[in-house]
């Protein structure tokens, strides 16, 4: 009967987690966040908005634009 938390760590009003590997610590920024497992960064709002397996994370998607310009 033990199941009264001391206290949060996360206080915001939508628990976000990892799409990769499902890690709910995770450090928050303004509109990202890190995980602590994988070390990526992901926006909140694809976390919104899509599926965990269509999110990338954001050095993925800046290697996803840089591969788009190196082709021009
Ligand atoms: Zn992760």
């Amino acid at each position: 009967m033990n199941n009264l938390k001391p206290f949060r760590i996360i206080m915001s009003k939508k628990k976000y987690h990892c799409p990769r590997c499902g890690e709910t610590k995770i450090y928050e920024h303004d509109s990202t966040f890190d995980c602590f497992k994988c070390n990526l960064e992901f926006d909140k709002e694809d976390c919104d908005n899509y599926d965990d397996e269509d999110i990338l994370s954001i050095e993925e998607k800046l290697a996803f634009h840089n591969g788009f310009q190196e082709e021009e």
